[in-house]
């Protein structure tokens, strides 16, 4: 399995370079961010709960977000793998995921940070605030916020996959293409591609 942790501060591009990974790589998209939309979507009292901490720009609690993932790792046994996109966002969530994938009989391949400076991310966010309808996109007090949240509790998960030998680090300024093409040199190192089956296909030639 190939399960890709994408890194990086609110509006680095995790969600764009996740809509190309998972075309590319067959992979099942974990995006947090995506899974409390749903429950304030649904009006759940989880959704109801974690609606105020997010459009603060602060973080919910780790346990309701390890539970999400929980169920979701259940939910899609057959997959070929995930993109955890804005998870882990604290140690306790990394250690957490490291033993929910390790029940599964499999673990995290390989964290990618998307590096992008505050001055770069706060317009990012506002440009996406115009047409996204998140109220955390439209308050430069709460972009901030969340950079800042980003800078103290979440960058130190970077120290835990790098101690563990799979951090890589990318620039997330510059074409998105570019970007991706990067971040698919890195996940081929970890799983060679293997283009519709052509390498089946190259041994039955040969035998
Ligand atoms: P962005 O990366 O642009 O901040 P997300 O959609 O990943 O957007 O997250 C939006 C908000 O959802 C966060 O500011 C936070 O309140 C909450 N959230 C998402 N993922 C987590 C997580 N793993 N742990 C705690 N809170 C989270």
């Amino acid at each position: 399995m190939l399960n890709l942790v994408l890194f990086g501060p609110p509006g680095a591009g995790k969600g764009t370079q996740s809509q190309k990974l998972i075309a590319r790589y067959n992979l099942v998209h974990l995006s947090t961010g995506d899974l409390l939309r749903a429950q304030i979507a649904r009006g759940t009292e989880l959704g109801l709960k974690a609606k105020k901490l997010m459009d603060e720009g602060l973080l919910v609690p780790d346990e309701v977000v390890i539970g999400m993932i929980g169920s979701a790792l259940q939910e899609n046994e057959q997959a070929a793998g995930f993109i955890f996109d804005g998870f882990p966002r604290t140690v306790p969530q990394a250690e957490s995921l490291d033993r929910l994938l390790a029940a599964h009989d499999t673990k995290v391949s390989c964290m990618v940070a998307l590096e992008v400076k505050g001055d770069e991310l706060v317009k990012r966010l506002l440009e996406r605030g115009k047409t996204s309808g998140r109220p955390d996109d439209q308050d430069e007090t709460k972009i901030s916020r969340r950079v800042t949240v980003y800078n103290t509790e979440t960058a130190q998960v970077a120290g835990y996959y790098a101690t563990q030998n799979k951090f890589h680090a990318l620039n997330g300024i510059g074409e998105i293409e570019d970007i991706f093409g990067q971040i698919c040199a890195i996940l081929d190192q970890h799983q060679p591609a293997t283009p519709s089956g052509s390498q089946q296909a190259a041994q039955e030639v040969k035998a």
